[in-house]
């Protein structure tokens, strides 16, 4: 029977006393200053408020309070007249404090001078953009996850980039040998929940990547119609070859123009029942669901069906994603830092590469009048315009709209805003930006007090066709850059929720798609989140002795409705002619203005915001 909210724990405080358990709260910076807790996360969530962003925990990622201004501007078309005229005055200003506008202050001292006077504007209460540390403390225990970027994909990295990062002690492949995090591949399972399928099943080795037969015995406990049971094994079984006699046009059509879904279903012959376990297993990989994957595509994310093509397989095989990763406990958040601490050397004294993850940041140092580099967050611009021979940059920051003046700005923020702030961009560059939507993506993570349950079901996460979130991990494995909380799971242990809010319609463009996603998303509460996680916390490990009430300690939900950055699809996208795609009309700099972001490169990659920011400081003279 489904529990109540009080049986799952939603009424629950989760008290300061449980969550910090001993450690002394000033030593923490767990100081709880007035007036910033939103009232809906007050309960359950008793770090939000707190000094140090990282250890706020309830509605993150784009929290309230960083988003109301630009919807003002972008969906009211408020207007921000009459700003007040601040006495500061900058050799830049960036927009955005990403990974890529905090590389682009980095590269400007390179090029201009290391005496350059640089601002650098952010509506978020934290630094790093998707870049997010998630941080919680347990008793003299800290636990790090991250809230956003987490791979460096460094096969795919330029020497320039990995430049870059070498210049902050970052050496990928050598940080790749210290990883033993495998995104629960380690352990996988596929959970089936009661509201979905009937009744709560756990089927410990079965994954979604799975593409052979080794899995016909777990298909078996599949909680799904015997006929389904028995076309999914044939699947796996099959050596048909779907593509016999079939012409370079019509191969061409199943591999580029058939989405992977309709691939299953049309042409390896699987039943609705089982083509709709698929169908959140590109969520967070993605940010797409397979209905709008083509075959090709879904096949180079290591989904099955290759067997089925015959020897024209490799043909499927395109832009193949690396699988050799490198990571940070905090994910990318660390070059964030390592960024932060190389342009504001006090905020951390004696940081470096080896010890970067358990340094504490001093975000008292970020803004200080007399630092000639100045990070400044809760600060959303509205408008940013070429004056006078500069630059003059307008935003609002505790309701207050100000503008300040210099000589360059770098709007490393993300295109669709850019037509909003930045009025005077040509119209075919604005509707270039416009084109680029950006793929929403959720990463929520909860504490658990122990990771024994998942031992004790022999499986590191799951996949959960039937839920919102589309898997689910432990945290374990990534004891880099002086962190070593990441081995033992017998205490608290941070578990990751992974995906994103399903379009509420499938049959419409996929760029409505991803704007109804972000709308939904938006409408959730912390609330719904919650509630969310502890049923399927409950469901699955309740059996393995997981008590939902008692053993959940924090919850962080990093939504990002702004996530991924928009990536050309073969399903609908067309063959841009070189130099015409969406993502290079829109990063054309105008007059003292450049253009940054992962959106410049149309790609969702930390490398991409490093080229990028590069690439726009080159442009500036
Ligand atoms: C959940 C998630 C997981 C990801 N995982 C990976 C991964 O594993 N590996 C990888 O390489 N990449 C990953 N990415 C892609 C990620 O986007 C890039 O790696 C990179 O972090 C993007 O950096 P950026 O600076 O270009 O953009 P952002 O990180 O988006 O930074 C832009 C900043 O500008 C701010 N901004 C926007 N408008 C304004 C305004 N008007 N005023 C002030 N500030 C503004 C934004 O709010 C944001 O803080 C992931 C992204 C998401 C969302």
């Amino acid at each position: 029977m489904k529990k109540t909210d009080r049986e799952l724990g939603m009424l629950r405080q989760i008290t300061r006393r449980d969550f910090v358990q001993g450690a002394s709260l000033a030593a923490l910076g767990l100081m709880l200053p007035t007036g910033c807790s939103p009232a809906r996360n007050e309960r359950n969530v008793p770090t939000t408020g707190t000094s140090y962003p990282p250890t706020r925990t309830g509605l993150r990622g784009s929290h309230p309070g960083s988003f109301e201004t630009a919807h003002a501007l972008a969906r009211e078309g408020r207007r921000f007249d009459n700003p007040v005229d601040l006495d500061e005055e900058y050799d830049l200003v960036v927009v955005g404090a990403g990974i890529s506008g905090l590389t682009a202050a980095y590269e400007y001292r390179k090029k201009f001078g290391a005496e350059s006077r640089i601002l650098i504007l952010d509506n978020h209460d934290d630094f790093g953009g998707h870049a997010k540390r998630n941080e919680f403390h347990q008793g003299d225990e800290m636990r790090l996850s991250w809230g956003g970027t987490m791979n460096l994909e460094y096969l795919l990295f330029t020497d320039r980039v990995l430049e870059f990062l070498a210049e902050f002690g970052i050496d990928v492949e050598r940080l790749s040998k210290k990883l033993d995090f495998h995104y629960g591949l380690d352990g996988p399972a596929i959970w089936f929940d009661a509201d979905t399928y009937g009744r709560d099943v756990l089927v410990p080795g079965f994954s979604m990547y799975s593409q052979n037969r080794d899995v016909l015995d777990t298909i078996d406990q599949f909680p799904i119609s015997e006929s389904a049971r028995a076309a999914f094994k044939d699947f796996y079984s099959s050596e048909a070859n779907v593509l016999q006699g079939m012409s370079e046009q019509e191969i061409k059509h199943v591999l580029l123009e058939t989405s992977y879904t309709d691939f299953l279903s049309q042409y390896a012959g699987l039943p609705d029942e089982v083509v709709e376990l698929f169908v959140k297993s590109t969520d967070g990989y993605w940010g797409v669901q397979p209905h709008s994957l083509s075959t090709t595509e879904a096949m180079n994310a290591w989904l099955p069906g290759s067997h089925l093509l015959g020897d024209v397989a490799d043909r499927a095989a395109g832009e193949e994603e690396s699988e050799l990763v490198a990571m940070f406990p905090d994910g990318n958040a660390t070059i964030a830092r390592l960024l932060v601490h190389a342009l504001i050397p006090d905020i951390a004294p004696g940081t470096n590469a080896n010890n970067v993850a358990t340094a504490r940041f001093d975000y008292d140092q970020l803004d200080r009048p007399e630092g000639s580099i100045k990070l400044r967050l809760e600060s959303t611009v509205v408008r940013a315009e070429n004056e006078g021979g500069g630059v003059a940059v307008t935003y609002v920051k505790d309701g207050l709209t100000t503008r300040i003046r210099g000589k360059h700005s770098v709007l490393a923020c993300y295109h669709a805003i850019l037509p909003h702030i930045c009025p005077e961009l040509p119209e075919k560059q604005k509707e270039a930006a416009r084109y680029q939507v950006k793929r929403p993506m959720l990463i929520t993570n909860v504490l658990l007090r122990s990771g024994t349950p998942f031992e004790k079901l022999g499986i590191t996460g799951a996949y959960c066709p039937g839920r919102m979130h589309a898997k689910a991990w432990l945290i374990k494995g990534v004891n880099t850059a002086g962190y070593e909380g990441g081995s033992d799971t017998s205490g608290p242990v941070p578990v990751m929720f992974w995906g994103l809010i399903a379009p509420p319609r499938r049959d419409v463009p996929l760029q409505d798609q991803l704007r109804q996603s972000r709308q939904a998303m938006l409408e959730l509460t912390f609330e719904d989140y919650e509630r969310e996680v502890r049923t399927v916390l409950d469901g699955m490990l309740g059996p393995a002795g997981f008590n939902v009430a008692d053993d959940i300690l924090a919850i962080t939900v990093n939504r990002w409705p702004h996530g991924y950055s928009y990536g050309y699809r073969d399903l609908w996208d067309p063959d841009w002619e070189p130099g015409g795609a969406p993502h290079e009309i829109a990063r054309q700099p105008v007059g003292n203005i450049a253009i940054a972001n992962s959106d410049a490169a149309a790609a969702a990659y930390t490398q991409a915001a490093i080229e990028e920011a590069i690439r726009a400081i080159d442009e500036l003279n």
